[in-house]
């Protein structure tokens, strides 16, 4: 077996390639100890939770959602409620004071998820279902191991939610019986804030917060979403990117024109929409809007240094994604979510396939986000994309274009950005943020520490109104098809993260 010996939290420590790493964490070894031999509780819980939909603007299952988790938190014997301001989804909260405790850590999750087209999953997205491997791996759907037999840590759990992001609160609930169970007292008082409209951009989270300060206060909030590392190695995030949404629509004649009797002459939108992308990014995926790049905040020497020791996963991804080539010039993946980004979501133009007809289209439409990262103001970024549209000759309009509009103006754009979310960075030199790297890796083992998750999450929605600091932990695998179809988790990552939530817990 090889094996390599790490100095851990001051804990020597044993790593065997291919082999479980053994926690250092007393905390967590009770979570492991309580996790086998409860593996079907544990799941049983898992799937009567995934099984109520967790649509946000579904409001009635959303409610059935938020009560449910109550309920787990108040079966704990934690004090729990749901907090919600008008006209907005719920938010969980619960709580476990800590007699003598000098800090309070919040733990964050969301409990809705992702719209979805029901018709393209293998399995419908609320029957939670149970494959011996990952569906794209030919995975079979077998049933629940009988009670007191052991789960293979490499199945997966299918629906939504499953990974992003119901997960978490699942792994917290069964890290509280096993440190109750094994009599270990958390050091810090504990908060929990499991929210119910993360994935609809999390509108009324600053607000219910600011309603709430005193019952949301904590020294730091533990954001539990996304995937651990592509290497499967714990991941410890120190902030996230922030989305923009930017729609353009162009127009050529005022209905499609024959494209016979009518090309060469009438102007074609959606040849005018691929070129107008196109002077957007140059080959590398560089963006070309001017000042696109100015605020972007600079690295510290410790989030470069973080960002170099991460491993190099980027040749494994493309074989896993099947890619050829990648974007940036070279930079690697990891580098790369920590700068800007502009990605078209879609676009659409007539029709195509068996549809298309001999037309010129009358419209092309595309949806962009655009992240943004700390520094970067959303409207300062937004302005700069209108400009950049204006200097290709387009007159910009927020609404369909009327006759006078279209008389007067050659090239016509209706555009219109939404998104008012900055990003943000904890310090890694924080001592609270030192701390929580101590305690993941005494639970489990070397992480990899990035400066930020590409993703977004609601940070400064939390950090403003309470004036706190977030730190994200993820647990879930990062191949969980999260927001598509067929999203999954992988139960070795449950299982990691009850030892991890167990640790977390009693820091
Ligand atoms: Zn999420």
């Amino acid at each position: 077996m090889n094996c390599r010996f790490v100095v851990l939290s001051g804990w020597l420590a044993m790593l065997c390639a291919g082999q479980p790493f053994t926690p250092t964490n007393p905390a967590a070894l009770a979570g492991r100890r309580w996790r086998e031999q409860h593996e079907r509780a544990i799941v049983d819980e898992f799937v009567s939770l995934l099984a109520i939909p967790n649509i946000a603007s579904d409001q009635v299952n959303i409610k059935r959602n938020a009560e449910a988790i109550a309920a787990m938190l108040r079966k704990r014997g934690v004090e729990a409620k749901l907090v919600a301001a008008p006209n907005a989804n719920p938010v969980v909260f619960g709580q476990i004071k800590t007699p003598a405790a000098t800090r309070t850590i919040v733990f964050y999750a969301h409990y809705d998820g992702q719209p979805l087209d029901p018709k393209e999953w293998a399995s419908p997205p609320f029957t939670p279902t149970l494959r011996d491997k990952q569906f794209e791996k030919d995975g079979q759907i077998i049933p629940l191991p009988a009670p007191g037999a052991r789960f293979n840590p490499e199945w997966r759990l299918y629906a939504r939610g499953a990974a992003d992001d119901k997960a978490p609160i699942i792994a917290i609930l069964a890290a509280l019986d096993a440190i109750r169970a094994a009599g270990i007292q958390s050091k810090s008082n504990i908060k929990f804030a499991f929210e119910g409209e993360e994935e609809a951009g999390s509108v009324n989270l600053e607000r219910t917060l600011a309603a709430n300060k005193e019952l949301f206060s904590g020294d730091v909030w533990l954001m539990c979403d996304g995937p651990v590392h592509q290497t499967r190695r714990p991941l410890i995030l120190f902030g996230a990117r922030a989305g923009t949404r930017v729609d353009v629509t162009l127009y050529g004649a005022r209905g499609e024109l024959h494209s016979g009797h009518y090309g060469n002459w009438s102007p074609n939108p959606a040849l005018a929409l691929a070129k107008l992308l196109a002077s957007m990014k140059d080959d590398n995926g560089r963006v070309l809007v001017e000042h696109f790049y100015d605020d972007v905040a600079p690295l510290s020497p410790l989030e470069k240094r973080a960002m170099e020791e991460a491993p190099d996963i980027d040749g494994d991804l493309m074989r896993e994604f099947g890619l050829g080539s990648t974007e940036g010039g070279g930079k690697k993946l990891t580098e790369l979510i920590t700068l800007p980004s502009l990605n078209i979501r879609g676009m659409a133009s007539s029709r195509i396939g068996a549809q298309a007809s001999n037309v010129i289209p009358a419209t092309a439409t595309a949806t962009m986000d655009v992240r943004l990262v700390k520094g970067m103001d959303p409207q300062r970024t937004a302005h700069q994309i209108l400009d950049h549209i204006r200097k290709q000759g387009f007159f910009i309009v927020t609404a369909a274009p009327n006759a006078e509009e279209r008389r007067t103006h050659p090239k016509i754009a209706m555009v219109n950005t939404s998104g008012d979310k900055t990003a943000t960075r904890t310090p890694m030199d924080l001592p609270i943020s030192q701390e929580v790297i101590r305690v993941v890796e005494s639970a489990r083992g070397p992480a990899v520490k990035l400066p930020n998750m590409g993703g977004g999450l609601p940070l400064l929605d939390i950090e403003s109104p309470l004036n706190t600091r977030t730190i994200v932990i993820p647990i879930g695998n990062h191949d969980n098809n999260q927001h598509s179809y067929n999203e999954n988790l992988r139960l070795q990552n449950l299982w990691e993260g009850i030892e991890l939530m167990a640790a977390l817990l009693t820091m």
